[in-house]
């Protein structure tokens, strides 16, 4: 079987796989995805277990695909929801939440405008006040 969903603890029993045969209708040649997986394990302690697993198919955020789109991160490249895409505060670029570094006076940075110096300051902490409350209630 080489539609393996997760790796399994126990001893599976019984594994009932659904899958998404996807076939291009130019050149006819197919892939198969694993969607479902209905695994029957018997568990260390002796119990007869029944695992549903699911595959979603998420953005580099881990979020839904169906989220809002954000776009690309400049900095990773990963395409992320609009939850977690953010501005730069300094270049403007966009970044995604796993590359923005927040500091204490300014808003979102890049990780290079983070690790520039300190001379367009002033710039950067009258935009951080634009969008400090953009950020905090990402966090929520
Ligand atoms: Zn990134
Ligand atoms: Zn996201
Ligand atoms: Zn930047």
């Amino acid at each position: 079987m080489t539609h393996n969903l997760e790796p399994q603890d126990g001893h599976p029993l019984r594994r009932v796989l659904r899958v998404l045969v996807r076939r291009d209708a130019r050149t006819g040649r197919s892939e198969t995805v694993p969607v479902e997986a209905e695994i029957h394990t018997l568990s260390p302690d002796g119990s007869p277990d029944t695992v549903h697993y699911r595959t979603t198919q998420v953005l580099g955020c881990l979020h839904p695909v169906d989220a809002p789109f954000g776009g690309r991160c400049f900095d990773c490249c990963a395409e992320v929801c609009r939850a977690c895409l953010f501005a730069c505060t300094a270049c403007r670029k966009p970044v995604c939440a796993e590359c923005t570094r927040t500091t204490a006076d300014a808003g979102p940075l890049c990780p290079r405008c983070a690790g520039a110096d300190g001379r367009r300051r002033t710039a950067r902490r009258v935009l951080g006040i634009v969008f400090g409350p953009f950020v905090e209630k990402r966090e929520e």
